[in-house]
């Protein structure tokens, strides 16, 4: 917790049944507080289940998996088959139509998953939605904090079966924590996530308003994308005003990105805990426009293949062309180029006398062997410095 690579996902709160919560920080995160409010056994639990120590697939699938992609039976285009939630969503609405599907067809009572907290619109909340309304209701993508975990003690509570959408390394995290908890196992139909680029802190948001002039008071909707593929990021205040950045307004300039420490050595962005993970699929990894929204998905097990099968003979989904590995990668060049880094940024840290997080079945050193010396040394150099001049510290 104070390694610098907790990423806010709520798991502490749901572990110490909301004794310890989660609090924005200064610096715009979400941590659990207090943080002496652990018992012996909670801090066991955690050290084992953590997305900040531990990391590893979970798949069922007996494929050889890609060094980069991990185990997959499909990858393909896939959007959703309702024109309305494709528009509405965050890329073309596959997260949402098949939360949507999970609980149209009755294979789950509820959705676990993160939207807009009401008393404070550019913060979220999580939230269990239970009608497909509310599922689309909480469509889109949130770039700024999230702990749909703090929410997973509620909805265990509730022994029925649901669906969970969440980033990587919340579902990392709830894939660890089954075997401490066996009803997760029991209870969750699915796991749905997708693929991740980092998550920033508040501080991005709050510059976005403040260059706007707004005051976080005034904000009555905020909104990153969705609305179009990727749609603008927009702004809307109590008094009628409204402002829209463009995808690329938004993220052109790296520096501003305020991302999580453990977001730059992340082990799994790209979702092999999940049974499907859905991602953008542009060209070369970047939007050149508008476009109606297209998914790249990922089916990771026997239960996701299940799921989007259903899906597309319900008409929830569409499935488009398929997309092989090495196309993949060119949808995706900065996850494939952070993936080969990684083993290089891990030394870096053992180098600096700085904890890792523990991975299993990443293939992490066999990526990292596709390095350069040069490029291993200057990765290495640099994380050795960002970790002294406290980058990693909290
Ligand atoms: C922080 C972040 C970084 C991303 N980086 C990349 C990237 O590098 N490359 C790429 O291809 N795609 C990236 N995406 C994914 C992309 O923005 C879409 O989420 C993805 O393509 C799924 O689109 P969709 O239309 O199916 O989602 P939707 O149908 O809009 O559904 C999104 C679902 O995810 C849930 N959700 C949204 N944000 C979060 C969050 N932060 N934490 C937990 N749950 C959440 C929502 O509650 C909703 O249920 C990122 C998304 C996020 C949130
Ligand atoms: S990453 Fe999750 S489990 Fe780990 S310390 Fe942070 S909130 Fe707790
Ligand atoms: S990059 Fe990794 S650690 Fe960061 S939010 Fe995405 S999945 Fe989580």
């Amino acid at each position: 917790m104070t390694s610098g690579l907790c990423i806010g996902c709520g798991l502490c709160e749901t572990v110490t049944e909301q004794r310890v919560q989660m609090q924005p920080t200064g610096a715009g995160s979400l941590r659990p507080a207090p943080l002496d409010g652990f018992s012996a056994e909670e801090e066991a639990q955690l050290l084992a289940a953590c997305p900040g120590t531990v990391a590893s697939p979970r798949s069922d699938l007996d494929s050889e998996p890609d060094d980069v992609w991990g185990r997959v039976s499909d990858m393909r285009l896939a959007w959703a088959g309702d024109p309305d939630v494709r528009f509405r969503a965050a890329t073309g609405g596959v997260l949402t139509a098949l939360g949507m599907h999970l609980l149209d067809s009755g294979q789950a009572a509820f959705v676990l998953h993160v939207g807009t907290d009401p008393t404070a619109p550019m913060r979220s909340r999580w939230v269990m939605s239970e009608s497909s309304t509310e599922v689309l209701e909480n469509a889109g993508s949130w770039y700024g904090p999230t702990a749909p975990l703090a929410g997973l003690g509620p909805a265990l509570d509730r022994r029925e079966p649901f669906a969970v959408i969440a980033k990587p390394c919340d579902l990392g995290a709830l894939h660890a924590y089954a075997s401490i908890d066996p009803r997760v196992n029991e209870l969750v139909v699915a796991r749905l996530t997708m693929v991740c680029g980092g998550q920033s802190r508040f501080e991005k948001s709050q510059d976005v308003i403040s260059a706007l002039g707004v005051d976080e008071s005034e904000v009555s909707l905020f909104r990153y994308r969705g609305y179009g593929n990727p749609g603008p990021t927009r702004v809307e205040t109590h008094d009628g005003r409204s402002f829209e950045l463009s995808y690329n307004e938004m993220w052109d300039d790296e520096s501003g990105w305020k991302t999580e420490s453990r977001c730059t050595v992340c082990p799994d962005a790209l979702g092999e805990a999940a049974d499907v993970a859905a991602a953008d699929a542009w060209p070369g990894g970047g939007p050149t426009g508008e476009d109606e929204g297209f998914n790249g998905i990922m089916v990771r097990s026997a239960a996701g293949a299940a799921l989007v099968a259903s899906a597309d003979s319900a008409g929830a989904l569409v499935l488009g062309d398929p997309i092989t590995v090495r196309e993949y990668d060119d949808l995706q060049p900065h996850q494939v180029r952070k993936k080969v880094a990684l083993s290089a940024r891990y030394e870096g840290f053992t180098l600096a006398g700085h904890p890792v997080i523990e991975t299993s079945g990443l293939r992490i050193d066999a990526l990292g062997a596709r390095l350069s010396d040069e490029d291993r040394i200057r990765e290495i150099d640099g994380t050795v410095r960002r970790v002294n001049a406290g980058r990693y510290s909290e």
